[in-house]
């Protein structure tokens, strides 16, 4: 009796002192962990395939959010202040970012995502008859910002998520490096897909009309070509130029694939539709993942990917 009493008894404590190590680890662990905040969710998803159990990702601009207009609260500014590292795509996507940065007294490590990357310049805009001041800042440096729509420019994003964590972190720096070959081997694989299935398209099929000018890194890729109603930010109104142009090219390039994107407004496409009585395509998802239909970044390539193939096979 007494002895199975001494059991239970030691048992007891084990189990306390057990769960007492474990809770102190998971304290441990949480204030371990690197403290992120990406501008928007394609770049959080992409970090935490990268930093795994070692970061703890805050995205400002939530899924299924529009990055282009996006408007910082006080509890994104707290983020910040206590954030170690701060990743932006950069090439002006983020005209609202500077004001948050000096509110906030971020004084953590600033990475920008999309450095190094083969980028396309804006040409649209020096061409086009309207001029739209409120997006003057993206002006500034001339550059198509949307280049997570290349897979190829993905894996220039891994490397300097990779770069600034094992600067961040040299510990772990084997587990990151692990996390991102495993990453960089599902982009490649994507991409030769694709490139393949692309490849059979004939030269009339490649056309694709959206509602802004988001897709020109995946249209580079993959040889095929974008009009689109907007320009590069969803900032700026369309003109009736733009529409009647692009009316003008449904209908003489018979174009099969019109797209609505699952972020905007889509009552100019549904006109641009009745016009023309194009087909529609469905909804892209252009610069936010979708809690949805798409929630992470390669789920977001691949529905997007499907979609277009889809609606391009559909012509003759
Ligand atoms: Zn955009």
């Amino acid at each position: 009796m007494i002895y199975k009493w001494t059991i239970s008894v030691l048992f007891l404590m084990a189990s306390f002192s057990v769960n007492s190590v474990e809770q102190q680890m998971a304290e441990v662990n949480s204030a371990a962990k690197l403290k992120i905040v990406t501008t928007f969710s394609i770049l959080a998803d992409l970090f935490k395939n990268v930093g795994g159990q070692y970061v703890e990702v805050h995205t400002l601009v939530d899924w299924d959010e529009d990055a282009h207009v996006f408007h910082p609260s006080p509890a994104d500014v707290r983020r910040l202040t206590k954030a170690d590292l701060l990743v932006l795509n950069g090439l002006g996507f983020e005209g609202w970012l500077e004001r948050l940065i000096s509110s906030s007294n971020f004084n953590g490590k600033l990475v920008t995502a999309a450095s190094g990357v083969d980028v396309i310049k804006r040409l649209e805009d020096k061409e086009s008859d309207h001029h739209d001041h409120h997006d003057h800042h993206l002006d500034v440096q001339g550059f198509d910002p949307h280049a997570w729509h290349s897979l190829s420019a993905v894996k220039k994003y891994i490397d300097n998520i990779l770069n600034s964590l094992v600067e961040l972190d040299k510990a772990h720096q084997a587990q990151y490096q692990h996390n991102a070959s495993r990453y960089l081997s599902e982009l490649d694989k994507l991409e030769s897909e694709t490139k393949l299935r692309m490849s059979k398209l004939s030269e009339a099929q490649r056309n694709i009309v959206i509602p802004h000018n988001a897709f020109a890194y995946l249209a580079r890729d993959f040889g095929l070509h974008v009009y689109s109603l907007k320009g590069i930010s969803t900032e700026a109104e369309a003109s009736a130029a733009q529409i009647a142009q692009v009316i003008r090219k449904i209908k003489s390039e018979n174009i099969h694939a019109v797209f609505t994107e699952t972020t905007g407004d889509d009552r100019l496409m549904k006109l641009v539709q009745q016009e023309t009585d194009a087909r529609m395509g469905g909804a892209l998802i252009s610069g936010a993942l979708s809690k949805k239909l798409a929630p992470t970044y390669l789920d977001m390539m691949r529905y997007n990917i499907e979609k277009i193939i889809h609606a391009l096979s559909s012509r003759e």
